[in-house]
């Protein structure tokens, strides 16, 4: 059978095959884990060292997804495809594939050993460079000085906590970096105490991370896209361990093991409230925990924007310079994401109120992503058919007073 290298699929190869190996596999359910599966994600490669990105979506995951597993060879053929995603990136590369109910996976007769390891790594000192910006995962090497036990983190927006696991590396050139490790993978990250190797430098490669930004200082954040390869036979390990000298590193360990944690109380659910009554409460009265109302969004406020530049620091709102935009407050140039900001008005029959829904809450309300809907639009200053689409809709808001 003749099978096509991963870097000559184009948009409409409809009658290709590849032959592949299962590089990373993960499953995305959002910002909680907890939530409803959205897609499976892969990273493939091929014989030749070309990789794309491929993902299951979620109606076709209960078939497709146990038939492939990671670091296994596949040949697939019948799939899509698609111009790739703008944001997220786990690899470069102008394409990625979808598999569809037509898709067929069979196991590989022939094994694709190598490159084990597909990453591109982003150097610490580049990292602040990269803070809030979704466009691209990270790849990141260097050396473990510290571990800390997974620990509970409350969120106010959600409403169970989640685990976060703390670590430090470093580059081996004085630079070093905190990490935070969130849900599930922060309590499958190990490294094993281990005696005889303890003061040897333990080098780790984490991929598919992001840079966020917390009390003033950057970090880098791996979810569930991260996966992680501890000493990993690459050029880029040998480096770092030359530019150690030798210097032993013992990995400094602190915190309590999650199994003699208890797990936060998750916080009060709020009262509901029909809108008359919420607007009859003295704004110094408002509950601290806020209070939930089932209303129906009656009409947009088409006097604003439904969508903002948000500096990728602060959060706020970037201003128009040329065909840029400038964060007044950090003054610095183009490092923004367009985020949501919706203002409606909602009736639940008692009242009518103004209310703004922001990024996650307004995303889940239109159903698709700010860029997804800018992009089907010529002039931004029109309503687009999607955002219009949500007059009539029902639905329960949790509310807090700003
Ligand atoms: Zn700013």
């Amino acid at each position: 059978m003749v099978f096509s290298p991963l870097s000559s699929l184009q948009p409409r190869d409809w009658h290709k095959t590849i032959h592949v190996r299962i590089c990373r596999k993960w499953e995305f359910h959002g910002s909680n884990e907890n939530g409803p599966l959205q897609h499976i994600d892969m990273v493939l490669v091929d014989n030749q060292g070309n990789t794309m990105y491929a993902e299951i979506p979620a109606k076709e995951a209960d078939k497709l997804g146990p038939m492939i597993q990671v670091d296994r060879t596949y040949v697939i053929a019948r799939f899509k495809v698609c111009n790739a995603k703008k944001i997220f990136k786990s690899v470069p590369g102008p394409y990625m594939l979808e598999f569809t109910c037509h898709t067929k996976i069979s196991a590989a007769t022939e094994q694709i050993t190598g490159p084990k390891y597909i990453y591109n790594l982003t150097p610490f000192e580049k990292l602040p460079e990269f803070i809030n910006d979704t466009k691209k995962f990270h790849d990141i090497l260097g050396i473990i000085t510290e571990i800390n036990e997974p620990e509970w983190i409350p969120f106010s927006n959600q409403p169970n906590p989640s685990l976060r696991r703390d670590i430090k590396l470093t580059d081996g050139c004085g630079q070093e970096i905190k990490m935070a490790i969130w849900g599930s993978k922060a309590t499958q990250f190990k490294v094993p105490e281990d005696p005889n190797t303890e003061d040897r430098p333990a080098i780790v490669l984490f991929t598919g991370c992001l840079v966020k930004y917390y009390q003033e200082n950057f970090y880098v954040s791996g979810y569930s896209a991260c996966h992680w390869y501890i000493n990993p036979d690459i050029p880029e390990a040998g480096s770092l361990l030359n530019r150690t000298h030798g210097q032993s590193y013992k990995i400094k360990r602190s915190g309590i093991p999650i199994a003699q944690q208890s797990q936060p109380e998750p916080p009060p659910v709020p009262d509901f409230l029909t809108l008359q009554e919420m607007e009859a409460i003295d704004p110094y009265e408002f509950p601290a925990t806020g209070c939930r109302c089932t209303v129906t969004i009656v009409r947009l406020v088409e006097t604003q924007n439904w969508w903002y530049p948000a500096c990728n620091l602060c959060k706020k709102s970037c201003l128009p310079e040329g065909s840029s935009y400038r964060c007044p407050k950090c003054n610095i140039l183009d490092m923004y994401t367009y985020k949501y900001k919706l203002p409606f008005f909602a009736s639940d029959g008692t009242e009518e109120s103004e209310m703004i829904a922001f990024a996650a809450v307004a995303q889940s309300i239109v159903g698709k992503p700010v860029e997804t809907v800018m992009r089907s639009i010529r002039n931004r200053d029109n309503i687009p058919p999607d955002i219009a689409a949500i007059i009539s809709s029902k639905f329960t808001f949790s509310v807090a007073m700003a």
